[in-house]
């Protein structure tokens, strides 16, 4: 049984569709890269998956352990002040408010084991406005593994990070995907940057969903 099932799903504002009748399935060990040119709806799929946004019709159907608000999510980058005045630490515990009774009963161990697996425990203390850019997208991504056991949802998380760093983000999400599933939407799809097994892809002119070695081939062939 798959983690999540999406059936034709179709979504509009105010009448105008953004996208019709998507198919695609989501597996607990797949990473899959949602692609496509900006403005095709990338980020409204997420928010429909989070529960943020009602289709206009179709179905998204959960594995039976799996809750809408037991996903870890990352939103797209946004710029933080430097004087912002939480810790690490808080920023990465925050991740834990709002969620079962059975996360409550281990949060800190979470935290730690969170901060332990983004080889930032070092900065726990430290303020979050004063970290790098690659620093402050590990933070928001351990906030979001104390948020999951399953799943990981993230919206452009190398965006704004340069080469060095994004390598590293990518390792530690081919890592993460061992223990989580990930869905992650990404501009990086030059060949040097790949990741994840699958690839959906909103473009209206070269709609996809399929493994990412046929995606490969598929854009070798044009
Ligand atoms: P992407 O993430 O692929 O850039 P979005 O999901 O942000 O695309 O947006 C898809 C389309 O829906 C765009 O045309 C955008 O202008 C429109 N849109 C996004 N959010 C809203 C909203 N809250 N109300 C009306 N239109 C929206």
């Amino acid at each position: 049984m798959s983690l999540i099932k999406v059936q034709n799903l179709s979504l509009s504002y105010h009448g105008h569709p953004v996208f019709e009748k998507l198919n695609f399935e989501v597996n607990r060990d797949d990473f899959l890269c949602v692609v496509g040119p900006n403005g095709c709806g990338k980020t409204t799929l997420l928010k429909c998956l989070l529960g943020l946004i009602k289709p206009t019709t179709g179905k998204i159907i959960f594995a039976d352990n799996l809750d809408a608000n037991e996903i870890g999510y990352m939103a797209q980058r946004h710029h933080i002040d430097a004087n912002f005045p939480a810790s690490v630490y808080e920023i990465v515990s925050s991740g834990a408010l709002g969620q079962t009774k059975l996360f409550q009963a281990y949060p800190r161990q979470r935290i730690q084991d969170a901060l332990k697996a983004l080889k930032i425990s070092n900065l726990a203390k430290e303020k979050f406005g004063h970290l790098s850019g690659g620093q402050q997208q590990k933070v928001l991504l351990a906030r979001a593994i104390v948020a999951t056991k399953e799943l990981l949802i993230l919206d452009e998380p190398s965006n704004n990070l340069d080469y060095r760093s994004k390598r590293d983000f990518y390792r530690i999400l081919r890592e993460l995907n061992r223990d989580f599933a990930i869905i992650m939407v990404t501009h990086d799809l030059d060949h040097h940057n790949l990741v994840g097994n699958r690839i959906l892809s909103l473009d209206h002119d070269n709609p996809f969903f399929g493994t990412t070695a046929e995606y490969v081939r598929r854009v070798h062939a044009h």
